[in-house]
């Protein structure tokens, strides 16, 4: 019972959902506020943001609804908006074309370049705490991160390194990365490109 103060007092697990469900709120003022600013909003940046850094076979509608928390339906939606805009083209996959992938146009590319910093209030307000303390909290976050990964209530994706898949230097020059998962030979840039399949290979 998170909201119960006297149910917290004697419930770490509580104590921490309420700072964690405060610290969600906080953090949705802080982006709504920096998406009024740039004339999108907060899932249009999501959006721009994950084509721009989703690996391009990656970067389908499904993967989208994901890292948005959302139905696929509304990620369809969003997508949508952002093609009529002129900031994002859809294609079929090609070697299964009831898949989409997004794209960006080249005026979509410039957006996402402008909208890369979207969140540094967050960063900002987090420089003042010191070093120490935000090593002890990130320890602390993974742990909680995995958890909710493994409730299915989380989808973070990671570029190839530290990947249980991901077999560098495997290849020859033009791709010298391999891929287990996808049987797939990878070029550097891809392997630096967000995964929704990245498996870590030390399970928190
Ligand atoms: S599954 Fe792992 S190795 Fe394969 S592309 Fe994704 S992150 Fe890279």
């Amino acid at each position: 019972m998170i909201f119960d103060a006297r149910s917290r007092k004697d419930d770490r697990s509580a104590r921490v959902g309420m700072s964690l469900f405060r610290l969600s709120q906080a953090i949705k003022k802080m982006t709504q506020a920096e998406s009024d600013a740039l004339g999108l909003s907060p899932v249009q940046i999501q959006t721009l943001l994950f084509a721009f850094h989703t690996r391009g076979d990656a970067a389908t509608v499904g993967n989208l609804a994901h890292a948005l928390g959302t139905t696929h339906v509304t990620a369809v939606k969003t997508a949508n908006g952002l093609v009529r805009k002129g900031l994002i083209v859809k294609t079929p996959k090609a070697d299964d074309r009831r898949v989409t992938l997004l794209g960006l146009t080249e005026e979509g590319r410039r957006t996402a370049s402008n909208v890369e910093r979207w969140g540094r209030a967050l960063e900002d307000a987090l420089r003042p705490i010191s070093d120490d303390a935000l090593a002890h909290f990130e320890l602390g976050l993974g742990a909680i991160v995995a958890a909710l990964q493994r409730s299915g209530y989380l989808f973070a994706a990671e570029p190839c390194y530290g990947c249980v898949h991901f077999r560098p230097n495997a290849g020859d020059a033009a791709a010298p990365h391999y891929c287990e998962l996808v049987h797939t030979y990878l070029t550097h840039e891809a392997s630096l490109k967000e995964c929704p399949d990245h498996t870590p290979s030390k399970q928190a």
